[in-house]
């Protein structure tokens, strides 16, 4: 299967040039050349199918041309160790807990697929790959984990200097090995311009092989909606299945644009929501038609602080730029601090479940939009845990850190501090290569 860049400038890439490459040369987001649906017989069979069975038949869908079967099941084998239950939290309202991977934050099952993707590319060659990442947070944490001891690969995570949590910060500044922290002193957009300019940089980029592990890159974007298709199911299997709302708190679009795929391949959701936290691009795109990109401002919800999210461009080409059709399917929601807040209180009173400040997102805006005989089922993207202070400030209860987060956190910090501007990245890298 050939990969296009959206803004179709450049030729069409194969799947091993995509992801080693991340982002086309015209600067477009790369997307596959066809969307097949599944079968028929799938979606009836899908209630009994587990995760892995699931992801299988769905991974084989994308890629099954060009990765070959035993390689592509040990992939999908090596990258879900964990399941994503579908778990009550209203009568009608279920949340899909994509939080029980290494790193407790949804990522994982994207930043482990590419890691493994990126692998099976690049065995037999003698370079080393460069991965560099843009992270708010969960996303540093996910891709060096899932990266971490991987041959042929060095990680470099970019992140705003205080500006992530404690508890994030540690999971990519404590590992070592190929992964190296750079604390940008700027905010996350600086960091993901950071990443864009050396991309743009056509001779550092050859000459170090340098990739994108954020949801710019299909190799982790698309195995997202392994997610979907396995809540669904899930669903199904309650006797929840019918008249489906997904809500999907939103930042960079990678995770709802997964699920986006997966329903052009047939997979029975009678409509969208994208949750926002104050950075609330979409929702004015929804509303007005124009789309006005504004630089991001901190939220309780920090891995959703987005000004400029980039797969916006794919939901453009999927739905061929027609707003309409887009507001058809997907509505937004704009949730602040003080809602996030109440949001977690009023649901751990009344329902006693424990959200995140970016569930808490979700949960708001689908409970607010459902309508009578829907049904619904957020994303619950990272463990409550993870966001420890704001959590206890709303539930007034303590809450217990997980053992594998607590594991982090004891590790010594290791970071290079650097500036924002672009020079200063380039140096450092080129150090790095020798
Ligand atoms: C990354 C992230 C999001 C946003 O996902 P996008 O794919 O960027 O829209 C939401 N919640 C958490 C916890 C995240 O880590």
């Amino acid at each position: 299967m050939k990969y296009y860049s959206t803004n179709g400038k450049s030729a069409p890439a194969s799947l091993k040039d995509a992801v080693i490459r991340g982002l086309a040369p015209d600067r477009g987001l790369y997307m596959p050349e066809r969307i097949v649906p599944m079968p028929k017989g799938f979606f009836a069979d899908m209630a009994e199918m587990d995760f892995k069975e699931i992801a299988l038949a769905v991974a084989r869908n994308f890629f099954g041309e060009d990765i070959e079967e035993k390689a592509l099941e040990r992939i999908v084998r090596d990258t879900l160790s964990f399941d994503t239950p579908a778990v009550k939290v209203t009568d009608r309202i279920h949340s899909l807990e994509l939080f029980h991977g290494p790193t407790l934050a949804f990522k994982d099952v994207g930043a482990r697929f590419m890691a493994r993707l990126l692998a099976y590319f690049n065995e037999g060659e003698s370079r080393t790959v460069n991965v560099l990442v843009a992270t708010s947070g969960d996303t540093g944490s996910a891709v060096a984990n899932g990266f971490l001891g991987v041959e042929g690969v060095r990680v470099f995570v970019l992140y705003p200097k205080g500006r992530v949590s404690p508890i994030q910060e540690c999971q990519f500044t404590t590992l070592g090995q190929n992964i190296t922290a750079l604390e940008i002193d700027g905010s996350f957009d600086d960091c993901q311009a950071l990443v864009k300019s050396a991309f743009m940089d056509e001779e550092l980029r050859e000459r170090m092989f340098l990739t994108s592990a954020n949801s710019i890159n299909v190799a982790r974007f698309l195995p997202q909606s392994f997610y979907y298709f396995h809540g669904v199911a899930q669903m199904k299997k309650k006797g929840l299945g019918d008249n489906l709302v997904v809500c999907v708190p939103s930042g960079n679009f990678g995770n709802i644009c997964s699920a986006l795929f997966g329903v052009r391949m047939g997979l029975p959701v009678k409509r969208m929501i994208a949750a926002n936290n104050r950075n609330d691009v979409f929702f004015q795109y929804l509303r007005t038609g124009v789309y006005s990109p504004r630089p991001s401002i901190p939220t309780l919800a920090n891995a959703m602080d987005v000004g400029d999210p980039s797969n916006f461009a794919r939901i453009i080409d999927l739905y061929k730029g027609d707003w309409n059709a887009i507001r058809s399917f997907i509505s937004g929601a704009t949730v602040d601090d003080s809602t996030i807040l109440s949001t977690i209180r009023e649901c751990h009173e009344r329902n006693g479940y424990i959200l995140d400040p970016h569930g808490a997102c979700g949960f708001r805006a689908l409970e607010d939009s459902l309508e009578d005989g829907e049904n619904g089922l957020f994303c619950e993207t990272a463990h409550p845990a993870k966001f420890k202070d704001t959590v206890e400030k709303a539930t007034l209860e303590e809450i217990a850190i997980p053992e594998r987060l607590a594991t982090f956190m004891k590790g010594e910090k290791k970071s290079v501090p650097l500036s924002k501007d672009y020079g200063a990245l380039r140096d450092f890298l080129q150090d790095v290569n020798g």
